[in-house]
């Protein structure tokens, strides 16, 4: 059985810790791998490895940090199948979907790349006679980033690459669900010509994640994954002084007006829903049905209900099992929940399951109409594909009922009226809005910008914020000449 190892100071090594979590497949929930809980020395080492490898990687030319950006974006590249593979066979997802969460983490190697046009300050000359004031940016030290099970390849690239560009080090707690991937990341970093120390990547879940959490030497804190556990994060990273943004849970609406296009709204809605199992933040969980358009559900429904759930290398399949046995357990007890609090239920996935493969987390398509917002199924983030359908008389209605909602991570509006767009685009209180595009993940030439209860901190760094949360700014005010030699301007200045 393969063990996972840990990489600290450069070396892949396995933990002396004989406690193990089990990595299984999702679709059948067979052991693929033993993962080690590392130890507090093992932690202890990962930190002072980069701790120390801070020192001297600060100093490498910006220039060369960027090369290994680039021998890093084309060394992911290359190996884009076999990551895929490795993902696909420990998520459970679609090969297709499995190859779109490598390539997003790829985006943002390339944009680690520009990191010296990105870390740029800024000059003002003559403050006062013969004074200049410049600033410049600078890494913080030791950064930690923690991620979910979701976006094995895509999350870990979100966080480490910039950090690392910007000339800090780094220590990556990944999901103990699918560690193999980021692991094959690391592995590839290393080959891109990452010096020890620089990456460094520790296992475990909350113990091991609230020590690093209270550690001196970690100076800023990446994570991505549930509520509860962003705002514990988030609480103890502050209360120990460190820098930390947290993106955290959503419950994402698409409000369909009754002038939209339907062919396009029902097509979109499709894979923006129950895609990838309906385990992606950005999932679709909640469609507002505007005035007449209420009258698409039956349809949406039914082609909803066409989608077959299936094994990660059948290209028939349209999304693959649940994570884990105690997520299934978590949605069929929602979707239960749901049926006993008065919503009609159009498609039900609760019997769902593949044949030769019983023991998997299958869980089918499952449409809900007629919710309201004191159920349970709309309260809660589901994270399966379970899509809750409701209807409102108009688009203000809409607005008032999705900005009572506590998460603002995405949301969408379909229509054929510039007017509509605009208002919702203004009004609405979430931070990534798609007009007629059901999922709107910016590129990380902008950043990823969660509100509410889906983001805790205050610089949202995907992306282009990134520069700004993995670096301090140094403000510098010089006198560059004696002023007994160099005379003042003399010259008088009339304010009228
Ligand atoms: P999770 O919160 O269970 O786990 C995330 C990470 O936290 C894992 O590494 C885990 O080991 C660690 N962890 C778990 N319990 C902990 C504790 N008590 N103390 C410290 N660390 C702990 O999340 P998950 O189930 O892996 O991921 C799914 C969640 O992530 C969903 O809620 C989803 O919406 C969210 N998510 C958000 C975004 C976003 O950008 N907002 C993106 C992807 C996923």
């Amino acid at each position: 059985m393969h063990i996972v190892p840990q990489l600290i100071n450069g070396e892949f090594v396995h933990s002396a810790n004989q406690d193990f979590i089990s990595v299984t497949n999702p679709a059948n929930n067979e052991e693929i791998a033993k993962l080690p809980v590392s130890t507090e020395q093992e932690i202890e080492q990962a930190v002072q490895a980069a701790k120390e490898a801070f020192k001297t990687w600060r100093k490498v030319p910006i220039s060369e940090r960027a090369r290994v950006m680039l021998r890093y974006q084309h060394l992911l590249k290359e190996n884009h199948d076999e990551i895929a593979t490795i993902l696909a066979k420990e998520t459970g997802k679609t090969f297709d979907d499995a190859k779109g969460d490598v390539w997003r983490g790829i985006e943002v190697v390339e944009q680690a790349a520009n990191v010296a046009s990105l870390m740029m300050g800024e000059t003002v000359e003559n403050v006062a006679t013969n004074i200049d004031t410049y600033s410049m940016i600078q890494p913080l030290g030791v950064c930690l980033g923690i991620t979910p099970f979701n976006f094995p390849a895509m999350i870990p690239l979100w966080m480490f690459p910039m950090a690392v560009a910007c000339g800090n080090t780094f220590v990556l707690k990944p999901s103990e669900q699918d560690p193999n991937t980021p692991m094959k990341l690391a592995e590839l970093f290393i080959q891109a010509g990452a010096p020890k120390g620089v990456l460094n990547v520790v296992h475990g879940r909350g113990d091991q994640v609230n020590y690093l959490l209270q550690h001196d030497d970690i100076k800023a804190v990446s994570f991505v994954g549930s509520v509860p556990v962003g705002q514990h994060i988030y609480r103890t990273a502050t209360q120990n002084m460190k820098r930390a943004q947290c993106f955290a849970g959503a419950k994402n609406h698409s409000v369909i007006m009754p002038d939209a296009n339907k062919e396009q709204v029902l097509n979109n809605l499709v894979g923006a829903s129950v895609g990838a199992a309906g385990q992606r933040c950005m999932a679709i969980s909640v469609a507002v049905f505007v005035g007449d358009s209420q009258n698409w559900i039956d349809e949406l429904a039914e082609k909803i209900g066409r989608v077959t759930p299936g094994l990660w290398d059948d290209k028939q399949a349209g999304f693959g099992p649940l994570i884990s046995p105690q997520a299934k357990a978590r949605v069929l007890s929602l979707i239960e929940q749901g049926k006993q609090e008065g919503a009609k239920i159009l498609v039900d996935g609760s019997h769902f399951t593949v044949e030769g493969y019983e023991q998997g987390n299958w869980i089918g398509p499952t449409v809900f109409t007629d919710v309201t917002a004191d159920m349970e199924i709309y309260k809660q983030e589901i994270f399966g594909p379970v899509l809750c359908c409701v209807q409102v008389p108009t688009l203000a209605d809409a607005i008032e009922f999705v900005n009572n909602n506590p998460y603002g991570n995405g949301t969408s509006i379909f229509t054929a009226s510039g007017a509509a767009a605009h208002t919702y685009q203004n009004e609405v209180e979430v931070g990534q809005v798609g007009i007629n595009v059901p999922i709107p993940v910016p590129l990380p030439f902008f950043s990823f910008t969660g509100w509410k209860n889906s983001f805790y901190g205050d610089l949202h760094a995907y992306g282009k914020q990134a520069i700004r949360f993995y670096t301090e700014t140094k403000t510098i005010t010089a006198r560059w000449f004696d002023d007994e030699t160099v005379s003042t301007p003399n010259m008088t200045i009339n304010l009228r």
